[in-house]
C-alpha cells in the first residue's frame, strides 16, 4: 500500500470525531514502516483501551482511516473475518465501527471479527505448509492476498 504520514492519518478518517482525530496517538516505527508489504496498516492506540485504527486503501487508491473499538477476545476462537487464517496463530478480536456520516450519528456500527494486532497482511503472506506436492504456492498466496484486499475494500466501502 502507499504510505501514509500522521497528516494524512488525522485527516483520512471515515468515522472519527474531531475529538477522536486530535487524541488518538500514532504507531511507534511509523516511519520505518514497510509499506510494501502491507494490503492496510492497523494499530491498537497504546494509552486508549479498547480503542484501534485501520487505514485501507480503496481501489480508486485513496487511503480511509476507521476507528475502532476492540472487545475481549470471545470464549471460542474465531476466524479473522479480513485474512481468514485457518491456524489462528493470534488473537482474534470482535471491532466495531461507528458508521461514517448521519446514521454513525445516531448510533449505527458495523462489527467484525479481525487479528487483534491487524497481523492479515503477514498472515495471508506466510506459506501453510505444502498440502501435497506441486501445490502451487505462488498461486495460493496470491489468492490469499486478493481476498483480504476485496474484504477490507468491501468494509471501508459498507461503513
Ligand atoms: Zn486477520
Amino acid at each position: 500500500m502507499l504510505a501514509i504520514n500522521e497528516k494524512h492519518i488525522r485527516t483520512h478518517f471515515l468515522n472519527a470525531s474531531k475529538k477522536e482525530r486530535t487524541e488518538l496517538t500514532l504507531p511507534e516505527g511509523l516511519d520505518a514502516v514497510d509499506w510494501d508489504s502491507l494490503d492496510y496498516f492497523g494499530w491498537r492506540d497504546p494509552r486508549i483501551s479498547k480503542r484501534a485504527y485501520a487505514f485501507i486503501p480503496l481501489e480508486s487508491g485513496e487511503v480511509v482511516g476507521v476507528l475502532f473499538r476492540q472487545q475481549t477476545p470471545p470464549p471460542n476462537p474465531q476466524l479473522c473475518g479480513w485474512c481468514h487464517d485457518v491456524r489462528m496463530r493470534n488473537e482474534v478480536v470482535f471491532c466495531s465501527a461507528k458508521r461514517s456520516g448521519p446514521s454513525g450519528r445516531n448510533g449505527n456500527s458495523v462489527g467484525v471479527y479481525v487479528c487483534q494486532d491487524f497481523q492479515c497482511s503477514l498472515n495471508v503472506r506466510e506459506d501453510p505448509p505444502l498440502p501435497y506436492d506441486g501445490f502451487d504456492q505462488d498461486a495460493a498466496r496470491t489468492r490469499r492476498i486478493d481476498g483480504l484486499v476485496e474484504r477490507i475494500r468491501g468494509f471501508a466501502a459498507n461503513l
